[in-house]
């Protein structure tokens, strides 16, 4: 498809930077989601253009409050030869104020899992690396109508993209969380119609929760619109069968739709791009 220049997404490259950051608030959003304030001087130059924006986080060994950080090659990360990696994994820069010099970023606890677990017993002054983000995916605000898919690992961006949107735009977001305990309240200037789903109570043999959700939302004008843009993020498995169902039986088109697997059930530190 052919987009009008305002309604083409837009990528931009930003220089990579590792950054050592100081967590300096805790907070609970639901029982399930914490909210981690982080900062740094070398936040001053942090740039994150698009709520799809992810960082790696670099997470001290179990124990520690700092992480071991590589150096910054011409490719990428160098590694001493003795010195023990850090886990990484990648997290949605939720909010950043560069006049308060804080980065907020905010975990969805999970059963176990390195980030989880550090994030359970994170307190003010304990440290994490955070690098990137590398590149952008800007999608614009500028589309009749907006859909937002996801479970918890995607709220943050949703969050945010729903604060981004200027007044007048409108949006519905399919969200997949345990139970109603870690629903959200949004603050946006768009027109909002939220679907939550559960996994609660969910038959687990069957299709996902959000499926389902996606597949019984009516859609606004009654059918395809083709000024909508669909951003879905979360469970690999279960987004890559939204997709399908989004692109067989609800006629959007590629391009006008970004899937991707922000986790994969019984893999650690996944992160798939679902377009082709
Ligand atoms: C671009 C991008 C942005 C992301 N942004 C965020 C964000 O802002 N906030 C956020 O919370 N997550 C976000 N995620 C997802 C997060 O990176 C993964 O959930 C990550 O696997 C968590 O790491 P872990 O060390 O806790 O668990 P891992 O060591 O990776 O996994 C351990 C086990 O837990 C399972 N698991 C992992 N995540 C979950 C989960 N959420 N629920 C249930 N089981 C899980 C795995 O399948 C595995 O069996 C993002 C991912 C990507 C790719």
């Amino acid at each position: 498809m052919q987009e009008p220049s305002d309604l083409a997404v837009v990528r931009v490259r930003h220089p990579l930077r590792l950054r050592l950051l100081r967590v300096t608030r805790v907070e609970a959003v639901t029982p399930h989601l914490l909210r981690i304030a982080l900062a740094g001087d070398s936040l001053a130059d942090f740039v994150s253009a698009s709520f799809d924006d992810h960082v790696k986080v670099l997470f001290p060994a179990p124990g520690q409050e700092s992480p071991v950080l590589p150096t910054l090659g011409p490719s990428g990360f160098v590694y001493a030869d003795d010195a023990p990696r850090p886990t990484m994994r990648d997290f949605t820069p939720r909010n950043f104020d560069l006049e308060a010099g804080e980065l907020e970023l905010e975990f969805a606890l999970h059963e176990a899992g390195p980030a989880s677990d550090w994030a359970r017993q994170a307190q003010v002054g304990h440290q994490l690396g955070i690098g990137g983000p590398r590149g952008s995916r800007v999608i614009p605000a500028g589309f009749d109508w907006h859909l937002l898919i996801g479970d918890d690992t995607a709220l943050p961006a949703i969050a945010r993209r729903l604060e981004e949107l200027p007044a007048g735009a409108r949006a519905v977001a399919v969200l997949e969380v345990e139970d109603p305990d870690a629903r959200l309240e949004f603050a946006t200037a768009a027109a909002l119609q939220v679907h939550w789903c559960y996994r609660r109570g969910a038959d687990s043999g069957a299709e996902s929760p959000l499926l389902q959700a996606v597949r019984a939302l009516a859609w606004p004008q009654g059918g395809r619109d083709d000024s909508a843009y669909v951003w879905a993020a979360g469970e690999s498995g279960a987004i890559r069968a939204v997709r399908q169902h989004l692109l067989n039986e609800r006629g959007v088109d590629k391009s006008r739709l970004h899937a991707a697997g922000y986790w994969k059930r019984g893999a650690q530190g996944v992160h798939e791009s679902l377009d082709d």
